[in-house]
């Protein structure tokens, strides 16, 4: 592999798809259900465009205005990339991200909940949505906690009708991610939702063995962000 960043991503990419595949193969699943969003956040243009390049086109980003500096470029090259914010959302960037992504992972609060779905109705666009669970319930995490989860998925739906796809965690970093991926699974199955967000670099084989849908990867592909 080359020790060019640029470059080595493309290899980084190739080691994360066999290791999805294998993990899926493991859990009795088809890696053709597991989407790979590659987390690009932080990292420069001249570093995604070679795993654009290797086939990818599925990418993460978690600020609103860094996507808008990059992603207008990207898409130009490569017209069916698609650009999914993972981070979390400002009301007064709703209208930004709804003109911009294809998902957002991020809903964690009824406001946010609502602006969004009078962006969508606004601008007649309409990004699938995951809704973020606390499943850790740590006080500094966003998300809502697992008790009101619920009622925060019906309302999100039978409100505000914005197009749910499913739900999303990130586990507590000192706690058994596997636990955390079951409850959300768990969550996820109760209200008929099908998209589990769940896994990252260090877990996201994990995440499969639990059903995630969508895992989360950045440095396992891009290397670590300094
Ligand atoms: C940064 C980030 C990731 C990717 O993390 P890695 O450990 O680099 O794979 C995934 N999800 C969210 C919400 C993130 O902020």
């Amino acid at each position: 592999m080359s020790t060019d960043p640029k470059t080595s991503a493309a290899g980084g990419l190739d080691i994360v798809r066999t290791q999805i595949a294998k993990a899926a193969l493991r859990a009795g699943r088809s890696a053709n259900d597991i989407t790979l969003v590659a987390v690009s956040k932080t990292f420069p243009v001249e570093h995604i465009r070679p795993v654009l390049e290797a086939g990818q086109r599925v990418f993460g980003e978690n600020r609103v205005q860094d996507a808008q500096q990059k992603w207008p470029t990207l898409r130009n090259d490569c017209p069916d990339a698609h650009v999914h914010l993972i981070g979390p959302l400002q009301s007064n960037k709703a209208k930004d991200a709804v003109a911009l992504f294809d998902a957002i992972h991020s809903v964690d609060r009824p406001k946010i909940a609502r602006v969004l779905a009078e962006e969508m109705d606004r601008q007649d666009r309409r990004p699938d949505v995951f809704l973020q669970i606390n499943t850790g319930e740590e006080p500094q995490k966003a998300g809502m906690l697992p008790a009101d989860a619920d009622d925060f998925i019906q309302s999100c739906v039978e409100e505000h009708g914005l197009p749910v796809r499913g739900l999303m965690c990130i586990p507590p970093a000192d706690e058994n991610p596997a636990l955390h991926f079951a409850l959300l699974a768990k969550i996820a199955a109760r209200n008929g939702l099908n998209g589990l967000s769940m896994g990252m670099s260090g877990d996201f084989e994990t995440a499969i063995e639990q059903g995630a849908t969508h895992v989360r990867v950045g440095s396992a592909i891009f290397g670590s962000r300094g």
